[in-house]
């Protein structure tokens, strides 16, 4: 059975309508990427997923239908966001936006600076002195401190150094083998989402375009759908 399931959804932006016929199906533990050029609504079906926008179709979370949660109620179903953007609360330090995430379950401090060594040294300052890739970091270990089934990234290496993406992958690479979380990932880089995903989801004005193994994704496919 899936964990999440979304059939021929449906989402807007006050009037207008972003999501025509979305769909992806997503089981326990596996890694999916999410694609597609800009603008396609990648981003979108994140926000309709997390209940921040007003969605209709299917959209099915174990076993629960998500339409009638509000975003609240799907958090504490087990469903992690790493948005776009980071957001860390910046005047708290790096140890209290963790804590100020915590629920219970495997995910504690000690194993998100076991994943994250560079938060363990930052512990006590405050996160708006963090770089770029260390709030990324931190991003990512509050949504594990959920504890959540589901892990969505959203760009979570956009616009930092190549190093630090380096790291960043190679942690996700970890959650994706040793974790047991699902995964949806989104990101600018078809390679290195090949590396951690199993299967993807191509979308195309709002609607999904295609979907299948990561290993059937043709150079072919890949430049009339995502552009490279
Ligand atoms: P990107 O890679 O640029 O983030 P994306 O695939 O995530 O692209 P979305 O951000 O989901 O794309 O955008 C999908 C569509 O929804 C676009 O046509 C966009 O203009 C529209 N859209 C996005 N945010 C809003 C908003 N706040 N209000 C109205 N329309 C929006």
């Amino acid at each position: 059975m899936s964990l999440l399931s979304l059939h021929a959804l449906r989402a807007f932006y006050g009037p207008a309508q972003a999501l025509f016929d979305v769909s992806l199906d997503l089981a326990e533990g596996e890694a999916m990427a999410l694609m597609g050029r800009n603008g396609m609504g990648k981003t979108t079906t994140v926000k309709a997923i997390c209940r921040m926008l007003p969605a209709s179709g299917g959209l099915h979370f174990a076993g629960h239908d998500l339409t009638r949660l509000p975003s609240h109620r799907a958090a504490r179903l087990g469903i992690g966001l790493v948005p776009e953007g980071r957001r860390c609360f910046a005047g708290l330090t790096v140890r209290e936006n963790l804590i100020a995430a915590a629920r219970p379950g495997p995910w504690d401090m000690g194993r998100v600076t076991a994943l994250f060594p560079r938060l363990a040294e930052r512990a006590s300052q405050r996160a708006a002195t963090l770089s770029g890739g260390e709030q990324q970091m931190l991003a990512i270990g509050r949504a594990l401190m959920t504890n959540p089934r589901l892990l969505i990234l959203d760009e979570a290496t956009e616009g930092l150094a190549p190093l630090i993406r380096q790291e960043i992958w190679a942690a996700i690479a970890r959650l994706k083998a040793e974790s047991g979380m699902a995964l949806l990932v989104i990101d600018k880089s078809p390679a290195e989402l090949a590396q951690v995903c199993d299967r993807a989801t191509i979308l195309e004005r709002g609607a999904t375009v295609w979907s299948g193994s990561m290993a059937d994704l043709t150079p072919d496919l890949s430049a009339r759908w995502i552009g490279v």
